[in-house]
């Protein structure tokens, strides 16, 4: 039986492609002057970065909640540098994950960060009238929402009618795994769960596919810890490249 932990080893092994085009990404966008789109993706993504290191290790300066910039925001409209998409659990306070404030974040959240029609709305909004250079889609370990659709829990309509949607997820997640206990099959789900909100997402998106396209735009998957505190940052979907054709 292999064990969450030999598993995620040999995925960071494998992933280490997509790593290190993040950090190209980034030191290129922090060497750049120029305020292209695809240098603001860049910097937002920093500011994640740097923002979850402070959090990580309690050194968050809880920036921009003063009543000067709620005025200031409220007058002349929102400039957010990133879109999240996350899950709905408590354990996941978005701005506060990122040591971000007011009006830095655009956060979509619903249980187990899956991707309907509204959600794909409301990124298509923040694509298109804000600008938006950035999409994180943050799924997070021990999700309740991913645990109940791997363990296939009987429940109401309404909450079978979100795990149907996370479902594909866990096949793809039981194909990979084999053997594994079923800690590591969530965690493996999780990840699963990510790439295919980022799937669904760029499928039913018109105005995303034409911004990944053009450069103007990244969509990037990340898992956060809820004990560390710390997002593994995963990057672009292995898959960007054939879900664009
Ligand atoms: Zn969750």
């Amino acid at each position: 039986m292999i064990r969450l932990h030999r598993f995620l080893e040999e995925k960071k092994l494998n992933t280490s492609d997509s790593h290190d085009r993040l950090s190209a990404e980034s030191a290129s966008s922090t060497d750049s002057n120029s305020i292209s789109l695809s240098a603001r993706g860049g910097d937002s993504l920093a500011s994640l970065k740097e923002g979850n290191r402070r959090f990580v290790h309690d050194e968050a300066r809880h920036p921009n909640l003063d009543a000067t910039l709620r005025s200031e925001l409220a007058e002349q409209g929102q400039n957010p540098i990133a879109t999240v998409l996350a899950c709905s659990d408590s354990r996941v306070p978005v701005e506060l994950v990122f040591d971000q404030g007011i009006g830095d974040l655009f956060v979509i959240r619903v249980a187990g960060n899956v991707v309907g029609t509204h959600g794909t709305g409301s990124v298509d909004f923040a694509v298109e009238n804000l600008a938006c250079p950035l999409i994180v889609v943050l799924g997070h370990r021990r999700c309740g929402a991913v645990t109940a659709a791997v363990k296939q829990q009987p429940s109401i309509p309404s909450v079978q009618r979100l795990l149907e949607q996370i479902e594909p997820a866990v096949r793809e997640a039981r194909r990979q795994a084999g053997d594994v206990d079923l800690e590591t099959l969530v965690e493996i789900a999780v990840r699963e769960n990510v790439w295919q909100s980022i799937s669904n997402l760029v499928h039913c998106s018109d105005i995303c596919r034409d911004r990944l396209r053009a450069g103007a735009l990244a969509v990037i998957g990340a898992v956060y810890d809820i004990e560390t505190g710390a997002v593994d940052w995963l990057g672009r979907h292995p898959g960007e490249a054939a879900l664009l054709e």
